[in-house]
C-alpha cells in the first residue's frame, strides 16, 4: 500500500481596511513558482526572512477557484472514486478560513471550497457511465469539547464519539441526509450554518470559537461489462477550524478564557498529534486527547488523502501568529497517510437498497409480469427514476411529442374535413375532444413534475426536502401498513439513529416486511423511492460537460507534475554546484562562492530560528504554567468547599468519607467523565435491649413465639417499604414510636444519584438523600418494655394511612 504525505498550501489574505488605516506593513512575501513563502520579522532589518516551502502558495490576489482547481480538485475527484478525503483550513481568527471554506457568492471566483466540492462531486456523478451513487451529508460542530449536530432536530444535544472496529471513529446519532443535487447540498449547508450562527448569537459568541465538519458520504456502485456490480465508498470531510491565537494575546478572562483554553486544547492536541506522527520515533499518537483529533484520526496518518490550507494574515502586528501557523503547516507536510480505495464496504446502504429493489421487483413482476411493472414504474414516476433527473428536458420532449401528435392528427382530420365536408359538425366535435385531451395530458405532466419536485436537481430547497420527510412521517403514523411506510422514510431522508448501521437494520427489517404482501401500489411507490435515492449518469450524453470535466482533470494533473518539478529543483540546486563541470576555474570559484553565500545565509537563518523557537517555547510554557496555576486554584476552591460540606453529610452515608469516595470513583475514558459510587446509607445493627415478654393466658409459648416472629417480620417489611420522603418531617406519634422496629442492618440506595456524568454531583448528592430518621436511628427499644397493648393490625393501619 503506497503512502503519500499530507498536502499543505498557504493562502495570504489582503490587508483589511483597519490594517490599512493603521498603516500596517506586510511581512509576508511569496515565490509562486517555487511555492515558497517568506516572512520578515518586523523591526529586524538585518535578519534574513524565514523561508518555508509548501505544495502551493496563494497570495492576496489569488482566487479560491485557482486554488481549488490546482490542489483540491484531485482530492475531491478521488472521493468520487472511493478514497477518503479531508480538507481543513487552519489559522488565526480573521485570517480567511471561513472565506476559503465557505467563500462569498460574489465574485463567483471566490466561492468557497465547500460549495465548489458540491458542484464538482455532482458534475462527476452526472458524467459517469454505468455507475450509481448514494450521496449523504452530515454537519457537526465541536464547541467546548462537545459535539453537536447542526442538522439534527435538537442542535443543543451533545453527541458521543464511538469507535467501531471496521468503521473507525464515528459520532453516534449524527443525522445523515440523502441529497440528489447541488442545490440540496447548499440548502443543508445553509441550514446548518444558520443553526451554528443562532447558537452563537444567543450565547453572544462568534463562530470562530467552534470547529465545524461538513461530511459528504458517497456510496458508489459501478457495473462492469459483464454486468457485475462493484461497491465502493468515499467520504469527504470539509473542516473549518476555530481560530488558533494564543490566549495570553487575546487577554481573555473568565468564561472566555475557559473557552479559549478548550479551543487551544484541541488545537494543541492537533499539534501534538502532528508532531508525534512526524517524529517517527513515538509509537503512541495522542489522538484521544481531544474530540477534534479523534474525529480527524483517519485524516492524520490514516486511510485518507488530506489537504491543509493554512490561512495567513500579512500584517506586521500578526507576525507571531502567522509564523506559528507557518511552522504548524510546515510540520504537517511531513505526515504520511495511506489512502486506499474503500472496496466492498460491509455496511453499504446501497447494497441493501439494491437487494430490496430486486426483491420488490420479483414480487411485482410475479404478480404483473415484467413488462407491465416497468410500464407502471414509468407511468407512476413520469419516467424511470434514474433517467428522470433532467426532468425538464424530458417533459419538454414529451410536450413536443404530444404536440406533434396533436398537430398530425389535426392535419389528418382537416384533410378529411376538406375531402368529405359532410360530417362537419362531428369533425369539429372531434377537434374539441382532441384539444381537451391534449390539455389534460399537459396538465397531468405538469402535475407529475410538481409532485416529483423533490427529486429534481437544481429545483429544490432544503425546507422542501424536510417537508417530504415530514409528510412521510405523517404517512407513517396514519398508514395501516406502518412498517412498510417506515422503510420509505429511511430512503427519502434518514435521521439516522446509529449511523449507517441503524439504517441498515431498518432496511433489512423493511425488506423482510415488504416480502409479506404489501399492496401493489405501496410496492411500486417504495421501488420508486429506492431508485430515486441514487443518482448518476444523467449527463452522460452532455458532451460539453464531459469535455469540461476532462479538461479540469487534465489541468489538475499537469499542475501536479509542475509542482513535483518545482520542488525537486529546489533540492537539486545545491547538489548541481558540487557536481557540475566548469569551463574555467574562475567560473567554478564564482559558482561555489555564490553557493557559499547562500549556505551561510541558511546557517544564519537556522541559528536565528533556534533562538526564536526557544523564545516561543518560553512563551508557550508561560501559557501552560498560567493555565496550571489557574486550574490549581480552582481545584483548591473545590476541595475547601467539599471539606466544609462533607461535615454536613450524615455519618452513615458513604458520601461522608471523601478519601474512600476518591478511591472508588472510576474515570471513564470513553465518555471522559468520572463514574461515582452510588449513594448509600448504612444502618447499624444494635443488639436487642427488649426483655422477653411474659407468656399470657391467651396462648401457649409456641404461639407466642410465632406471634413475635410475625411481628418482627412485619416490622422488617415496613421498614423496607417506608416512604421516606413523606414521613421525614412528620411528627412522631406515640404509636409509631411504640411500634418501633428492631433495627436491622440494611442499605438504602439512592439510584437517582447514580449518574457518572457530573463530577459536581458530589456536592449535591448527599443532601438529596432524605431518609427518615426512623429508618436509620436505632429505635427506643426500651419503650417497648412498657406494657402497651396495641395490636399489630392497628399499627399497620396507622402506618398505612400515614403513607398514603
Ligand atoms: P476566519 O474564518 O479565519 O476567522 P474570515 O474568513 O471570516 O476569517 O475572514 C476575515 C475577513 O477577511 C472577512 O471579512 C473576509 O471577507 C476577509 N478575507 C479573508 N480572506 C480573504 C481573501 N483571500 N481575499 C479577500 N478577503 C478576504
Ligand atoms: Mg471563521
Amino acid at each position: 500500500m503506497g503512502s503519500e504525505s499530507v498536502k499543505v498550501v498557504v493562502r495570504c489574505r489582503p490587508l483589511n481596511d483597519r490594517e490599512k488605516a493603521l498603516q500596517s506593513k506586510m511581512v509576508l512575501s511569496m515565490d509562486l513558482e517555487r511555492c515558497q513563502c517568506f516572512i520578515e520579522k518586523p523591526g529586524a532589518v538585518d535578519e534574513p526572512p524565514k523561508q518555508f516551502t509548501f505544495d502551493g502558495t496563494y497570495f492576496t490576489d489569488h482566487t479560491t477557484e485557482q486554488m481549488y482547481n490546482e490542489i483540491a480538485y484531485p482530492l475531491v475527484e478521488g472521493v468520487t472514486e472511493g478514497y477518503n478525503g479531508t480538507i481543513f483550513a487552519y489559522g488565526q481568527t480573521g485570517s480567511g478560513k471561513s472565506f476559503t471554506m465557505q467563500g462569498t457568492a460574489v465574485p463567483a471566483s471566490q466561492r468557497g471550497v465547500i460549495p465548489r466540492s458540491f458542484e464538482h462531486i455532482f458534475e462527476t456523478i452526472q458524467c459517469t457511465e454505468n455507475t450509481k451513487f448514494l450521496v449523504r451529508a452530515s454537519y457537526l460542530e465541536i464547541y467546548n469539547e462537545e459535539i453537536r449536530d447542526l442538522l439534527g432536530s435538537e442542535t443543543k444535544n451533545k453527541l458521543e464519539l464511538k469507535e467501531h472496529p471496521e468503521r473507525g471513529v464515528y459520532v453516534r446519532d449524527l443525522s445523515m441526509h440523502t441529497v440528489h443535487s447541488v442545490r440540496e447540498c447548499e440548502g443543508i449547508l445553509e441550514h446548518g450554518w444558520r443553526n451554528r450562527a443562532v447558537g452563537y448569537t444567543l450565547m453572544n459568541k462568534d463562530s470562530s470559537r467552534s470547529h465545524s465538519i461538513f461530511t459528504i458520504h458517497l456510496e458508489i456502485c459501478s457495473t462492469d461489462d459483464n454486468g457485475h456490480d462493484h461497491l465502493r465508498a468515499g467520504k469527504l470531510n470539509l473542516v473549518d477550524l476555530a481560530g488558533s491565537e494564543r490566549q495570553s494575546k487575546t487577554g481573555a478572562t473568565g468564561e472566555r478564557l475557559r473557552e479559549a483554553t478548550k479551543i487551544n486544547l484541541s488545537l494543541s492536541a492537533l499539534g501534538n498529534v502532528i508532531s508525534a506522527l512526524v517524529d517517527g520515533r513515538s509509537k503512541y499518537i495522542p489522538y484521544r486527547d481531544s474530540k477534534l483529533t479523534r474525529l480527524l484520526q483517519d485524516s492524520l496518518g490514516g486511510n485518507t488523502r488530506t489537504l491543509m490550507i493554512a490561512c495567513l494574515s500579512p500584517a506586521d502586528y500578526n507576525y507571531e501568529e502567522t509564523l506559528s501557523t507557518l511552522r504548524y503547516a510546515n510540520r504537517a507536510k511531513c505526515i504520511q497517510n495511506k489512502p486506499r480505495i474503500n472496496e466492498d464496504p460491509k455496511d453499504a446502504l446501497l447494497r441493501q437498497y439494491q437487494e430490496e429493489i430486486k426483491k420488490l421487483k420479483a414480487i411485482v413482476s410475479g404478480q404483473l409480469g415484467t413488462t407491465k411493472l416497468s410500464t407502471m414504474l414509468t407511468a407512476q414516476s413520469g419516467a424511470t427514476p434514474v433517467s428522470s433527473r433532467p426532468l425538464s428536458r424530458e417533459i419538454e420532449a414529451e410536450k413536443e411529442k404530444i404536440k406533434e401528435d396533436y398537430e398530425a392528427r389535426l392535419a389528418k382530420l382537416q384533410a378529411e374535413y376538406n375531402a368529405e365536408q359532410e360530417s362537419k359538425a362531428k369533425l369539429q366535435e372531434d377537434i374539441v375532444v382532441l384539444r381537451l385531451s391534449y390539455e389534460s395530458k399537459l396538465s397531468d405532466l405538469e402535475k407529475a413534475q410538481a409532485t416529483r419536485g423533490s427529486s429534481e436537481p437544481n429545483n429544490v430547497s432544503f425546507s422542501k426536502h424536510i417537508f417530504v420527510e415530514e409528510d412521510l412521517h405523517k404517512a407513517e403514523l396514519s398508514s395501516n401498513n406502518t412498517n412498510f411506510t417506515k422503510s420509505q422514510c429511511t430512503v427519502v431522508d434518514q435521521s439516522v439513529g446509529d449511523g449507517t448501521v441503524s439504517d441498515a437494520e431498518k432496511l433489512t427489517e423493511s425488506s423482510r416486511v415488504s416480502t409479506k404482501s404489501p399492496d401493489q401500489k405501496d410496492i411500486i411507490e417504495r421501488l420508486q423511492q429506492l431508485e430515486q435515492a441514487v443518482v448518476g449518469g444523467e449527463q452522460v450524453r452532455n458532451q460539453e460537460l464531459r469535455r469540461r470535466h476532462q479538461q479540469r482533470k487534465k489541468f489538475a494533473d499537469q499542475r501536479q507534475v509542475q509542482l513535483v518539478q518545482a520542488l525537486s529543483e529546489n533540492s537539486e540546486q545545491s547538489e548541481n554546484v558540487l557536481f557540475n563541470v566548469y569551463n574555467s576555474i574562475q567560473e567554478e570559484v564564482h559558482a561555489k562562492s555564490q553557493m557559499l553565500v547562500k549556505v551561510q545565509g541558511k546557517l544564519r537563518a537556522a541559528k536565528l530560528e533556534i533562538r526564536d523557537l526557544q523564545g516561543e517555547f518560553e512563551v508557550e510554557r508561560d501559557d501552560y504554567l498560567a493555565t496550571i496555576r489557574r486550574l490549581e486554584r480552582d481545584g483548591q476552591l473545590m476541595q475547601s468547599l467539599l471539606e466544609r460540606m462533607v461535615q454536613l453529610v450524615r455519618r452513615d452515608c458513604n458520601y461522608s468519607n471523601l478519601d474512600r469516595l476518591k478511591k472508588e470513583a472510576i474515570w471513564d475514558e470513553e465518555s471522559a467523565t468520572w463514574r461515582l459510587p452510588d449513594v448509600m446509607v448504612q444502618k447499624t445493627t444494635l443488639p436487642s435491649a427488649v426483655p422477653q415478654k411474659l407468656p399470657t393466658a391467651r396462648g401457649s409459648s409456641a404461639d407466642l413465639e410465632e406471634e413475635e416472629e410475625d411481628r418482627f417480620k412485619e416490622m422488617l417489611n415496613r421498614s423496607d417499604s417506608e416512604n421516606i420522603a413523606n414521613s421525614y418531617f412528620k411528627s412522631k406519634r406515640t404509636t409509631q414510636l411504640l411500634g418501633g422496629e428492631p433495627s436491622k442492618g440494611h442499605v438504602i440506595h439512592s439510584s437517582a444519584l447514580y449518574n457518572g456524568t457530573s463530577h459536581l454531583s458530589l456536592s449535591s448528592s448527599p443532601v438529596n438523600v432524605s431518609i427518615s430518621p426512623d429508618s436509620v436511628m436505632p429505635r427506643p427499644f426500651r419503650l417497648e418494655s412498657l406494657d402497651v397493648s396495641l395490636s399489630n393490625g392497628k399499627i399497620r393501619r396507622k402506618k398505612g394511612k400515614s403513607h398514603i
